[in-house]
């Protein structure tokens, strides 16, 4: 359909409003360009589509996280550069900083997350969280602003404080990575040992233990519980992400950290012209692991339920799974952690080059899978499924009848 007869018949389409264009966002407005019968609008605060996965590669200057949006969205999404401040239900308005609002007939959600808000007193003013473009650029400048030899302590153990330190490591950067008790609980122990390895032998100094809890930020240190001081001349904080609180700002449901809380076909459990997708959604209050890899996915699965719905089909439930943690140990080199269909670590992991080839083909992959969706919508198909997710949620709500009756949908 041309532009011209898009508009005369606007009165009869169906609009889609999608809020945040991450990777489930950009997947589920592609996907939904597969029926010309309706509009399909994108907001993003941003003209510009930001590759997350790779912002340490951009703090320390070794690789760009900008991408055009012409390179990932199909030509029929109107893109809106705003922010959404407000999500009327009632009315299907959607309110944007700049005071305009727009009307929707289905809305996705997939303002995906950004950095947590720490409650260690000096950190807000002190540490550079490093979760969104602009938080990694202010980063950035104070690494260029220091001395070469300066000391950077990197607050985190978890995948990002991995992938920040080791990449800030290899290009000479001393510093230092405060684990808390230990490095990303979530590996596997034998993974873990390989990581340790490849961390110390790029220099890092590791601190973890009982006492590596960060218990103050200065400007010029990071205080320990146990009391030890470490001089500190940039401070970063990859501590965990956040989740924006618009869903909950809305009158709209949400899991304790702030996802909005949908059914199995991503609809919010409060209305079936809500969706969520990516690490803003909580399905049956057991979210996936916030990564790129589940936001590929439920973008098209939010996308497939919206259709299906204008179809007057029934949406089908999830079926995804996240089957790995990519993990970057600087320049060419990562390890791959592999996970079973529950996402616990499994004793394998994969290093040397079929790591690093894993991990560095999935940053022009996901751009391509994205691409490809805008040229080919309806194509996208995701290869790790978990049918066993089924038993999860029966398990979770027997859990919370026990613990909360009133919680039971
Ligand atoms: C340094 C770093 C490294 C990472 N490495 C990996 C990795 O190796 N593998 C992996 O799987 N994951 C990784 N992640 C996590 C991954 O980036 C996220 O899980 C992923 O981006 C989630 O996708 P999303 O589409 O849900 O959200 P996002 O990609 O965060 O996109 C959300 C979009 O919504 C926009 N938005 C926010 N609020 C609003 C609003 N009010 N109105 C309109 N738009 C809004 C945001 O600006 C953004 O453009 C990494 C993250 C970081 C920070």
């Amino acid at each position: 359909m041309n532009s011209e007869l898009a508009h005369d018949n606007a009165e009869a389409l169906t609009r889609v409003v999608v809020i945040g264009g991450g990777y489930a966002g950009v997947m589920a407005a592609n996907r939904l360009t597969q029926r010309d019968d309706l509009t399909v609008t994108l907001i993003n605060p941003r003209s510009t589509f930001v590759h997350r996965i790779r912002l340490q590669q951009h703090l320390a200057g070794s690789g760009d996280a900008v991408v055009e949006y012409s390179d990932v969205l199909a030509e029929r999404v109107r893109l809106v550069v705003d922010s959404a401040t407000q999500i009327r239900s009632s009315g299907r308005t959607v309110t944007m900083a700049s005071g305009e609002s727009l009307d929707y007939d289905y809305l996705i959600y997939a303002i995906g997350s950004g950095s947590g808000r720490p409650d260690v007193p000096g950190a807000a003013e002190f540490a550079l969280p490093i979760a969104s473009l602009e938080e990694a650029q202010r980063a950035r400048s104070a690494l260029e602003a220091a001395p070469p030899d300066a000391p950077v302590t990197v607050v985190g153990g978890g995948v990002t404080g991995i992938e920040v330190a080791s990449e800030l490591a290899a290009r000479g950067t001393k510093v230092t990575l405060v684990c808390g008790e230990v490095l990303n609980p979530y590996l596997h122990p034998k993974t873990r040992r390989k990581i340790t390895k490849k961390l110390l032998a790029l220099g890092v100094t590791l601190v973890e233990g009982p006492g590596a809890r960060v218990a103050r930020v200065e400007r010029d240190s990071v205080q320990l519980s146990d009391g030890r001081a470490l001089s500190s001349r940039v401070i970063i904080w990859a501590a965990g992400f956040g989740l924006p609180d618009l869903a909950a700002r809305s009158g709209l449901s949400t899991d304790a950290d702030g996802r909005l809380l949908t059914d199995e076909t991503l609809t919010s459990v409060d209305d079936p012209r809500i969706l969520a997708a990516g690490d803003s959604a909580a399905p049956s209050d057991l979210p996936l692991r916030m990564s790129c890899q589940a936001a590929n996915p439920l973008g098209a699965h939010a996308a497939d339920t919206v259709l299906r719905r204008i179809a007057g089909e029934e949406p089908a439930p999830i079926d995804i799974a996240v089957f790995f943690q990519c993990i970057s140990l600087g320049p060419g080199a990562a390890t791959v952690q592999l996970a079973s269909k529950q996402d616990a670590a499994k004793r394998f992991s994969l290093g040397g080059r079929l790591g690093a080839k894993v991990k560095y083909s999935s940053f022009p992959g996901l751009i391509k899978e994205l691409a490809h969706e805008g040229h080919e919508p309806g194509s996208y198909r995701w290869r790790f499924k978990n049918p066993k997710r089924k038993l999860q949620v029966r398990a979770k709500r027997n859990e919370l009848l026990t613990i909360d009756p009133a919680r039971s949908r």
